[in-house]
């Protein structure tokens, strides 16, 4: 397929234009960043690995009712999403505490908290991705009263969802990050779940020995990064045999 222009290139991802008004081509790269792109690497087959895994979970998503930006995966490295104006937050919900609220709070790293804590933080790359309350988001119009009310009832329904999914397969989901974003329809406007969903943007341990499968592997140096996301997909039954990161030259 014809690429349309690019509109943006983001640490992880391409945007192009896409074939219809209203449509983005979602490009994964291989690009790996941490703490705000002090830490960069290219990792061979993430970005296929990510494709596939996002495309996995915005499926799942769909399939029970929770709105997403996801058309259909065009092939090992692209995907066709619903255009839509992102919210300026990271929703981040945490089942156990770790990296961030781990250091903020002084709560061990894997200590089971009482409920699912939701936290935004305003996506400004420039100043560190800041934790912000409500009242700021009321206050700079960053989201409505209403907006919140979904964004809290999307955010715990893929918490819902993802855990489900990953307890399954033997994996803890400790904590993930979604970014949301707004389609218009006519007059009316309705909220989605948007970006990606990956080991890049979710805390996942193994449930048995406490291995590390997301990005952490990358952060801490704690071995290969595209074995732990692998180790994913394979549990999930997610990349059929031959189609793997070994090979992913065949789409560039
Ligand atoms: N996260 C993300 N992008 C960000 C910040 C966080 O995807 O820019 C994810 C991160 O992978 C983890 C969760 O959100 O699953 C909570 O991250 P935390 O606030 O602990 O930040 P970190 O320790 O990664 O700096």
């Amino acid at each position: 397929m014809a690429r349309g222009k690019k509109i943006y290139e983001g640490k992880a991802k391409i945007l192009f234009e896409g074939p219809e008004p209203g449509t983005i081509v979602q490009y994964f790269k291989d690009d790996a960043t941490a703490f705000n792109a002090e830490k960069k690497d290219v990792i061979d087959g993430k970005g296929v690995l990510n494709n596939r895994l996002s495309e996995y979970f915005m499926t799942g998503l769909g399939q029970i009712g929770v709105p997403t930006h996801f058309m259909k995966r065009l092939n090992m490295r692209e995907q066709l999403v619903r255009n839509c104006e992102i919210i300026p937050l990271e929703v981040i919900v945490r089942n156990f505490a770790a990296g961030s609220m781990s250091k903020r709070l002084g709560i061990e790293e894997g200590t089971q908290l009482p409920r699912p804590i939701v936290e935004y933080c305003f996506k400004d790359d420039s100043l560190g991705d800041p934790l912000v309350s409500e009242e700021h988001i009321a206050a700079f119009g960053w989201a409505s009263q209403q907006d919140m009310d979904d964004i809290l009832g999307l955010a715990l329904r893929v918490n819902d969802y993802l855990s489900g999914v990953m307890y399954g397969v033997g994996i803890r989901l400790v904590d993930f990050k979604i970014e949301i974003g707004r389609v218009y329809e006519g007059d009316f406007q309705r909220l989605v779940v948007a970006d990606e969903i990956s080991p890049d943007s979710c805390r996942l341990w193994d449930i048995e020995t406490g291995r590390k499968l997301d990005k952490d592997v990358f952060r801490r140096d704690l071995g290969n990064l595209t074995d732990a996301y692998a180790e994913v997909a394979r549990r999930l039954g997610v990349m059929p045999k031959g189609t793997g990161p070994q090979k992913p030259t065949l789409v560039n």
